[in-house]
């Protein structure tokens, strides 16, 4: 048994989620990420003195919509409160979140991991303000910061969850998923480049069999998969060496440096603040009428678990494939809608995972932006399958039409890629690839049977991939048995 046997991990996650509405959360400010520093500003997310804020109507309909897909309950009751601290980057010298009567809370997400269905139960959503930016570097000559408040007062959701999630690698796998979820009701883009999707992870050790939690410690602000893996890694065997040698885990905060894979210490306990919570003056509490939670709960789409086990069942993928189809909503509708109109989903899935997704990639692409259309893409697999390209001209085809966004037909049209079917030129083509290949010939009648995939390539080769390769194979093959008996008679 090794050390780590000895112990189980306990994490918890509280992430943020920048909600992608027009407007900021209590004035009209735009929230679109990378304008030019201070231009998207106002006297009321700056913090003037004498204005009042008023709530997104938006922003609340957006954590709702959330919080039920995270199988929440609503809050009939709920208010914002005043969280008091000092930093450059917070005009007001607060940060107007929701303290003891949050939104929603007692939800749980399910999610897959492993190969089996595990579930993290939600503690609680609220929703507040995000904070503006400090900026270090590209500006003045380094040594000073400046302050950019575009983002201050951007509308966030946080989820606090309960500490259900028992490996690190299980906790990105969550993280994951909420991403998913968010990405699939449209609430948030979840850019993590752009932090508008970030986590706070919480994690202890404590002896295998134990019911009590052992003392965690955080890790803040982290906006990569990679970042809270590396963290999280790197905490639990931390806090296993602590115990073994018999020392105190100390509760703090901590950093992670990706780079060298370990967290550092923040801060600790002693200098933890204190908040300060009130509840803000200035706005009104929130009664959330039932009639509107229904009317939000109807516009629920299909999510991402339910999605990828309905793929599995009506189209008979593999479960590797339904993921990689269903990691986004708009990747998941248009496989759907080519699968429908090919009447082919394998073969659907396969030229979207493999060939299109390959484009995109490469282009650095989203679906969404992707000239090839769903029918266009399905008319080409319809095109195979009449024969009238072989799939290594439809290779092309498909590099054309993501080049231009054309139609199949079209392309094919155009570049004379027709695929050869003629019998009597094909015959004649076998025969001068027979005639011009003595050697693999001679090996194929001594009963080397791999040495007809040479020929085939050589007709293959004259016609530029044009000729269609089944019929080729046929050919070949009866004339080659046709030399064979001749010979032996
Ligand atoms: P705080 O108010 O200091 O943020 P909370 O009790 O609200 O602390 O917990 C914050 C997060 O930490 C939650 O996601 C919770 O599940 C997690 N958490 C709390 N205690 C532990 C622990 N001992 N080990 C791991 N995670 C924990
Ligand atoms: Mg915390
Ligand atoms: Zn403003």
């Amino acid at each position: 048994m090794s050390v780590k046997d000895k112990y189980e991990t306990v994490i918890g996650l509280e992430i943020h989620a920048e909600l992608s509405t027009k407007s900021k959360l209590f004035c009209s400010c735009k929230t679109e990420f990378g304008a030019e520093p201070n231009t998207q500003i106002c006297p009321i997310c700056t913090g003037m003195p004498g204005v009042l804020p008023v709530l997104n109507k938006k922003a609340l309909e957006y954590a709702i919509k959330a919080a039920l897909a995270m199988n929440c309950k609503i809050a009939e009751f709920s208010k914002f409160d005043r969280k008091n601290y000092f930093y450059p980057d917070l005009p007001k010298g607060y940060q107007i979140s929701q303290y003891d009567l949050p939104l929603a809370y007692d939800g749980y997400v399910d999610f897959e991991f492993n190969g089996q269905i595990r579930r993290c139960r939600i503690r609680r959503i609220h929703l507040e303000e995000d904070a503006g930016k400090l900026v270090h570097e590209g500006v003045g000559d380094g040594s000073q910061s400046y302050v950019d408040f575009n983002r201050a007062s951007v509308p966030l959701i946080e989820i606090v969850t309960e500490p259900d999630l028992r490996s690190p690698a299980e906790a990105v796998e969550f993280f994951k998923a909420v991403k998913e979820i968010l990405e699939y009701l449209e609430v948030s883009d979840c850019n993590m480049e752009e932090g508008s999707y970030r986590c706070d992870a919480n994690i202890s050790v404590r002896p295998k069999g134990s019911e009590e939690l052992g003392t965690r410690t955080e890790i803040k602000n982290q906006n990569s998969f990679k970042a809270v893996l590396v963290a999280l890694e790197y905490e639990e065997k931390r806090q296993i060496e602590i115990l073994e040698s018999g020392g105190k885990v100390v509760q703090e905060t901590r950093l992670v440096d990706v780079e060298r894979g370990i967290t550092l210490p923040m801060r600790q306990k002693e200098e933890v603040h204190d908040y300060r919570y009130f509840p803000e003056p200035d706005l009104v509490p929130v009664v959330i009428d039932r009639e509107w939670v229904e009317e939000i709960r109807r516009t629920l789409p299909e999510l991402p678990l339910q999605r990828r086990r309905r793929f599995m069942e009506e189209y008979g993928l593999p479960e590797y494939d339904a993921r990689v189809l269903t990691s986004s909503r708009y990747l998941a509708d248009y496989f759907e809608e080519c699968a429908k109109l090919c009447g082919d989903p394998k073969a659907a899935s396969n030229w979207v995972m493999t060939d299109l997704m390959g484009l995109l990639n490469r282009e650095g692409i989203d679906i969404r932006e992707c000239k090839v259309t769903p029918q266009n893409l399905a008319r080409m697999i319809g095109m195979i399958k009449e024969g009238k390209i072989s799939t290594r001209i439809a290779k092309e085809v498909l590099d054309e039409m993501f080049k231009t966004g054309k139609s199949p037909d079209e392309i094919v049209q155009e570049k004379g890629l027709v695929q050869i079917s003629d019998e009597k030129a094909l015959s004649e083509l076998c025969d001068r690839v027979i005639a011009e290949n003595p050697d693999p010939v001679k090996q194929y009648l001594k009963g080397k049977e791999k040495a007809i995939g040479f020929l085939i390539g050589q007709v293959m080769k004259l016609t530029r991939g044009k000729a269609n390769p089944r019929l080729v194979n046929q050919i070949m093959r009866r004339k080659l048995e046709e030399l064979k008996s001749k010979g032996e008679s």
